[in-house]
């Protein structure tokens, strides 16, 4: 792979929060960045050196955007297929159509991941009313409902209980192809990060522990409590996703810990993730800059941790407690600009880092 040397242009899908934090990351690193995504304003534009504000289906906007940078990434793994093949025939994109096929799509995922022999919870694809009933009647309740495409921060989730109407919650997914999920009773939810360059190299951040407060994430905290055993059993499953997905960029593993010590992983985001914020300060390499190294054809940094840390995400109206964060010297406050304060909008985060030997508490 060739290798796009500082001073080059980066082109990035996608306008939020990990685009920007992608941008400044590559700014750092000598690079220029173009953003392509359809919000006037927006998080990743307001720090890019160019931005174009466009829907993924403009052809001419996507042409020149190609144009104008090296290679292409992306900070959110739902720009459809059909933009992503068609940049490719101007300029590198990676991750590739490939990637993105397999993430933006449950079924594919979950089944992906069995082929690895990791585990998931059960799961069985639902396409009507009857495949509903079946799938009930073999995975039991609790249960959740999930749609195959465009699900994230627990949108387009259903739980299913033994009290509940089939038919009604049938009516309200609006025949969406879905899948039916076994309840997991976790006792954590972790994550791990892993970068992986052009020649096959990777480098995975800790796992950490991800706690949820209305299906966002509230807090992570770095590293995660468990024995050293499910360390390495977590790391090695997310460095085979990222290999057999051949993958050039970063992928986040969503994993649960059962209550028997077993692993299941959960989801796939094939970009930075909200769950590794906590890397522009805990680690030698935070993740943003570890992406840019890999899609530039870079070695990768180390991932090594040099402090624990607790981030915490400012959704909606936290954000006006900035004023009382600063006071406290320890808190690193990053905001992304947005104007609105909207529910359940992810605002900004705070990062404590505490001594490796202490351990990170909410
Ligand atoms: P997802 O959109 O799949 O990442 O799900 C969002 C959140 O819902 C997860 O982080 C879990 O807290 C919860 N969740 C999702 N799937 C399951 C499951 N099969 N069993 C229990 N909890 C789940």
């Amino acid at each position: 792979m060739t290798v796009i040397a500082p001073g080059g242009h980066i082109g990035i899908l996608g306008d939020g929060q990990l685009g920007r934090m992608m941008a400044i990351a590559a700014a750092e690193m000598g690079y220029f960045v173009h953003i392509f995504g359809p919000e006037e304003d927006s998080p990743a534009a307001q720090v890019a050196h160019r931005s174009t504000v466009a829907s993924y289906a403009d052809k001419a906007a996507l042409e020149i955007f190609a144009k104008s940078v090296d290679v292409v990434t992306l900070e959110f793994e739902n720009i459809p297929t059909d933009t992503v093949a068609f940049l490719s025939g101007i300029v590198p994109v990676r991750p590739g159509a490939k990637v993105l096929e397999i993430t933006q799509d449950r079924l594919l995922e979950k089944t992906f991941v069995n082929n690895l022999g990791i585990g998931t919870a059960t799961f069985a694809n639902v396409q009507s009313i009857n495949e509903l009933v079946q799938a009930v009647k073999q995975i039991k309740t609790p249960a959740i409902l999930k749609t195959r495409r465009l699900g994230y921060d627990g949108k387009g989730q259903v739980k299913i209980t033994n009290a509940s109407s089939l038919d009604d919650i049938w009516a309200e997914m609006k025949d969406a192809p879905s899948i039916l999920e076994g309840f997991v009773n976790f006792k954590m939810e972790i994550s791990v990060i892993v970068a992986r360059s052009a020649q096959g190299e990777t480098a995975a951040f800790c796992p950490v522990e991800n706690r949820h407060k209305n299906h966002i994430l509230d807090v992570t905290l770095a590293p995660a409590d468990i024995p050293k055993r499910l360390v390495d059993k977590a790391i090695d499953i997310a460095e085979r996703i990222a290999n057999r997905l051949d993958l050039v960029g970063m992928v986040a593993v969503e994993m649960f810990v059962t209550k028997d010590n077993q692993i299941l992983v959960n989801e796939l985001a094939p970009r930075p993730h909200n769950s590794g914020h906590w890397t522009i300060e805990g680690c030698a390499t935070s993740q943003f800059r570890q992406i840019i190294r890999a899609v530039c054809g870079l070695p990768l940094g180390r991932p090594d941790r040099h402090s624990n840390a607790v981030m915490t995400n400012l959704i909606g109206k936290d954000v006006e407690r900035w004023g009382a964060l600063l006071e406290d010297p320890e808190n690193s406050l990053h905001l992304y600009g947005k104007a609105e304060a909207r529910e359940g909008r992810k605002m900004g985060h705070v990062t404590r880092l505490m001594p490796l030997s202490q351990k990170p508490k909410v």
